[in-house]
């Protein structure tokens, strides 16, 4: 049996229930996290509990719980949970209210917790890489926020789908921005290359990450626009999310990137990543 936490209570999940008035069900009025989570042990919670502050910040929602109130809530909710490695995904809706745009009187956010078993990638993945196509991202101005409002994304993750992908890479004006579910990066001319961050992508903690482990390997790398057709010569191409960690992309738009086969840079960014995870799991350092 799944457990759940909702406004208050920690019930199953077949009898959690919200009023269908609630925002989140009429206009998409909120926000979500995923938080990955090793050994039952949330990986870099103090980030994305800074991000969730971000999305609040951004849709104008007081935050329903203080940062020692969503680590108890959310170390209950692993405890409960039967897996080790899970998700935690958790939203917060502007709650019920009447069917106007306008932000109820008085508001009581809808809180909701879930745990869910941690879709890492296959060991497949890791060694042959993935397919993903190209699409122009369609999506809002406010990309930084972590809104329940994905139907776009959801729209262009389903081109992918429907080509046997494993995600779609949007370009805006020219320019490499991200994946519909995770951050992309490239490497051309041997060096890393991450586009910067702005209102046109999520921060992802991923991301932050992967770019530590550059710096602190001493990898060559670089933040800056990378324009498509950088993308289109890329010696390898790059997918990285709290649940995918960090893929390569050997094929994009049917064609082949680089050798075809997870590159060198790929390979020692992943034996990186493990290897950190790791140590974060054991506790010998800060996640
Ligand atoms: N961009 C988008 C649009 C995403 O949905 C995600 C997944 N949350 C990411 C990037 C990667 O973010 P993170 O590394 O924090 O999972």
């Amino acid at each position: 049996m799944t457990t759940v936490y909702l406004n208050g209570e920690f019930v199953a999940l077949e009898e959690a229930r919200v009023p269908v008035m609630d925002r989140g069900f009429l206009f998409g009025d909120g926000v979500y996290e995923v938080i990955p989570v090793y050994g039952r042990q949330p990986f870099r919670l103090r980030q994305h509990l800074a991000r969730l502050q971000s999305s609040l910040d951004g849709i104008r929602l007081a935050n329903p719980h203080s940062a020692v109130e969503w680590e108890n809530l959310i170390g209950q909710i692993i405890e409960r949970a039967e897996w080790r490695d899970q998700g935690v995904y958790l939203q917060i809706t502007r709650g019920p209210g009447p069917r106007d745009h306008a932000f109820p009187k008085t508001v009581q956010p809808t809180v909701f917790i879930l745990p869910m078993p941690l879709g890492s990638p296959s060991s497949e993945a890791i060694e042959n890489g993935v397919s993903a196509m190209t699409a122009t991202d369609n999506r809002w101005l406010r990309c930084d926020l972590k809104v329940t409002s994905l139907l776009p994304n959801v729209l262009l993750r389903q081109l992918s789908i429907d080509a046997d992908c494993a995600e779609t890479v949007l370009i805006r004006d020219g320019q490499l921005i991200e994946g519909s579910a995770s951050s992309v990066f490239i490497v051309l001319d041997g060096i890393l290359l991450a586009p910067p961050e702005s209102n046109l992508m999520l921060p992802g903690i991923t991301y932050d990450v992967v770019l530590e482990l550059a710096a602190s390997e001493g990898m060559r790398h670089e933040i800056r626009p990378i324009p498509e057709t950088e993308l289109r010569r890329a010696e390898e191409v790059w997918i990285t999310s709290s649940t995918r960690e960090v893929i390569a992309v050997t094929r994009l738009d049917g064609q082949v990137v680089g050798s075809g086969r997870p590159g060198p840079v790929f390979r020692q960014m992943y034996a990186c990543y493990q290897t950190f995870k790791r140590t974060v799991m054991r506790g010998n350092t800060a996640p």
